[in-house]
C-alpha cells in the first residue's frame, strides 16, 4: 500500500524507510528543488555523502540505476525511477541564513539547513553538522569550462524520482525556500511537492 504525503512549500518532512522500501518525490509543478538527505537509522553518523557518491557513480548527477553512497562507502539509496530528465545537483551546499544575507535579504529567511535540523529533531536524531544534500531537480550543471550557474529546473510538472533504501534510513526532504535566484523556476516561487512511500517489494 502506498502512503501519500505533501511537503509544503518552504517546509520539510522526515520519512523512515526500511531496507528495500522506497520514497517517490513528485515535482508537482515541475519547478521545485528538493534538498534530500539520508541517515542510517541504526547510526546517523553514517549518512548519504555527495563527495563519496560522485566518485562511485562516476558522474556529478545521479541517473536511474545509480546508487548513492554513504560516508562509509556503502550504498544507502538507489535511483530506481526518474522521469524528470535526470538534471539534479550534487555540488551545491544547502541554503542557509548566511546565503540569504549575502543575497541582500534582511532578517530571518526560511532555509534548507534549518529545515534539516528541525526535521532531524522531530525524528529524534541528533546530527551536529549539515551534509551536502542531493538537490533533486536543481539545474546547476557545470559548463564545459567548469562554470556553475543556477538556472530554472527543466523537470516537467508531475515528474518524479524514486529512491530505494539500501539500509534502514531516515530520509529528510526540504522544499527549498529559495526565492531570490531562479533555483525554483523563473517565477522564483517555492511550491509544494508530493511524496509517496512504497513498501518493500
Ligand atoms: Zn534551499
Amino acid at each position: 500500500m502506498v502512503e501519500a504525503h505533501t511537503v509544503p512549500a518552504r517546509g520539510g518532512g522526515w520519512f523512515r524507510l526500511a531496507q528495500g522500501a522506497a520514497i517517490r518525490i513528485i515535482n508537482t509543478h515541475g519547478t521545485q528543488v528538493v534538498d534530500t538527505w539520508a541517515f542510517s537509522a541504526a547510526d546517523p553518523a553514517e549518512f548519504m555523502s555527495m563527495e563519496h557518491s560522485r566518485l562511485h557513480m562516476g558522474r556529478v548527477n545521479p541517473q536511474r540505476g545509480d546508487a548513492l553512497f554513504s560516508n562509509r562507502r556503502r550504498p544507502i539509496l538507489t535511483v530506481t525511477e526518474d522521469t524528470s530528465g535526470g538534471v539534479h545537483d550534487t555540488l551545491l551546499a544547502a541554503c542557509d541564513q548566511y546565503r540569504y544575507a549575502l543575497l541582500g535579504h534582511l532578517g530571518p529567511h526560511d532555509n534548507c539547513t534549518d529545515t534539516l535540523h528541525r526535521q532531524l529533531r522531530s525524528a529524534g536524531l541528533v546530527v551536529g553538522h549539515t551534509p551536502s544534500p542531493l538537490n533533486l531537480f536543481e539545474n546547476a550543471r557545470p559548463g564545459v569550462d567548469g562554470s556553475i550557474e543556477i538556472r530554472p529546473p527543466v523537470s516537467p510538472p508531475g515528474s518524479q524520482v524514486t529512491l530505494r533504501a539500501e539500509m534502514d534510513v531516515v530520509v529528510i526532504l526540504s522544499a527549498c525556500p529559495q526565492d531570490l535566484v531562479p533555483t525554483n523556476g523563473a517565477a522564483m516561487t517555492p511550491r509544494e511537492v508530493e511524496v509517496e512511500l512504497l513498501p518493500v517489494d
